[in-house]
C-alpha cells in the first residue's frame, strides 16, 4: 500500500544518503591524507620521473622524450598521476614540484645527452598554474642556466585549456618562451575547446594528437576522418605532429601511410628510468 511504499521510500532515501556521505567522507579524507603526503614528498624523496621516447616515424630514430613525474608514496605505494596532480595543482604545490621536475629532466638530458641527436627535444608538461604564475619564462630560463640545459633541446608540453582561460597571458608567456628558443607543444589536441586556425595565433611548433583518436583509428571512420583533418591542417600550418598512445602495429602504419611524422607509446616503449632510457638513446631505431 502507500504508506509501506513512502516508508520503503523514506527508508532507502536515507540509507542511500548515509551511504553516499560516508563515502564523500572517505574520498575527502583520502585526498587530505595525500595532500598532507604531498607536502612532504619531495624532501622525502618520494618523487622521481620517467622518459618516454618520442620516435620519427620515417626514420624509426628516436628524436625526443617526454618527461612524466612519478610519486612512490610510503604509504600507497606508486600513485598514478591522473590521482596526484590535481591535488598539486589545486593546492599550489605544482609550481614548486614543477621546477622540480624541470630541473631533473635537465639533468637527466645532459647525463644521456651524448647518446642523442643534437636537435633531440625533452618534452616536460607544464600546468595552468605554473602558467599563471606571471614569471615563468624567467624562472625557466634560471633553471635552464643552473643546470647547462641548452635552450634548443627543451620542449615545453601545454594545454587547449591554458592557452583559452587567457589568451592574451598565454601569446605573451609563449612568445617570451619562443623567443628563447624553446619549443611549444599543444598535448591532448582534440580535447579541448579550441580550433586549428586559432592556435595560429599563438607561437607553438608541436601538435600532440591525444590517444583517445589514435586508439580506434583503424576502425573507426570518424576518429579517422578527425586524425586525417588534424594531419592535413597541421601541414598547412606548419605544425610537426606526434601522436600519442601508439600501441599497435596497425595504428602505426596508418600514420605512416598518412604522412605523420612523430608518435610517442607503449608499441615504441613505456616511461623509462633514466638507466633504461640510456640503453634505449643506444638503438639506431626503435620501430
Ligand atoms: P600526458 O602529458 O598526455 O602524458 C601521456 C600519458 O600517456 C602518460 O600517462 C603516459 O604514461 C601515457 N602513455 C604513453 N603511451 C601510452 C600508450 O601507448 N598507451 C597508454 N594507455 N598510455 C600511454 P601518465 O604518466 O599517467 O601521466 C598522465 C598525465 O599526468 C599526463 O598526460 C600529464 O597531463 C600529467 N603529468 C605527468 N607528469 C607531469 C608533470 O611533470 N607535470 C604536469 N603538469 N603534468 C604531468
Ligand atoms: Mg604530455
Ligand atoms: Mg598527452
Ligand atoms: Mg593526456
Amino acid at each position: 500500500n502507500a504508506d509501506a511504499a513512502m516508508y520503503h521510500a523514506k527508508k532507502t532515501g536515507r540509507n542511500n544518503f548515509q551511504f553516499y556521505s560516508v563515502d564523500m567522507n572517505a574520498q575527502a579524507s583520502l585526498r587530505l591524507a595525500m595532500e598532507t603526503a604531498l607536502r612532504r614528498a619531495v624532501e622525502q624523496e618520494e618523487f622521481f620521473i620517467h622518459l618516454q621516447p618520442q620516435v620519427e616515424l620515417e626514420t624509426g630514430k628516436m628524436n625526443g622524450a617526454e618527461v612524466l613525474l612519478r610519486w612512490n608514496s610510503s604509504q600507497w605505494g606508486l600513485v598514478s598521476p591522473a590521482e596526484f596532480i590535481p591535488i598539486l595543482e589545486d593546492t599550489g604545490m605544482i609550481e614548486h614540484v614543477g621546477e622540480w621536475v624541470l630541473t631533473q629532466a635537465c639533468n637527466s638530458f645532459l647525463n644521456v645527452k651524448d647518446k642523442l641527436a643534437d636537435d633531440f627535444k625533452l618534452a616536460v608538461n607544464l600546468s595552468g598554474r605554473q602558467f599563471k604564475g606571471g614569471n615563468l619564462a624567467s624562472r625557466i630560463r634560471y633553471i635552464l642556466a643552473e643546470t647547462g640545459m641548452p635552450t634548443k633541446n627543451l620542449e615545453l608540453e601545454i594545454t587547449e585549456t591554458m592557452l583559452m582561460e587567457d589568451p592574451e597571458l598565454a601569446t605573451l608567456t609563449l612568445s617570451e618562451l619562443s623567443d628563447m628558443g624553446i619549443s611549444l607543444a599543444i598535448d591532448d589536441f582534440g580535447t579541448g575547446y579550441s580550433s586549428l586556425s586559432y592556435l595560429k595565433q599563438f607561437p607553438l611548433n608541436v601538435l600532440k594528437i591525444d590517444s583517445s583518436f589514435i586508439r580506434d583509428v583503424t576502425s573507426d571512420k570518424d576518429d579517422a576522418a578527425i586524425v586525417n583533418a588534424i594531419l592535413a591542417m597541421s601541414e598547412s600550418l606548419g605544425l610537426m605532429v606526434v601522436a600519442e598512445g601508439v600501441e599497435t602495429i596497425e595504428q602505426l602504419n596508418y600514420l605512416k601511410q598518412h604522412t605523420c611524422q612523430g608518435a610517442q607509446g607503449y608499441l615504441f616503449s613505456k616511461p623509462v628510468s633514466e638507466e633504461q632510457f640510456y640503453e634505449l638513446a643506444q638503438k639506431d631505431t626503435l620501430i
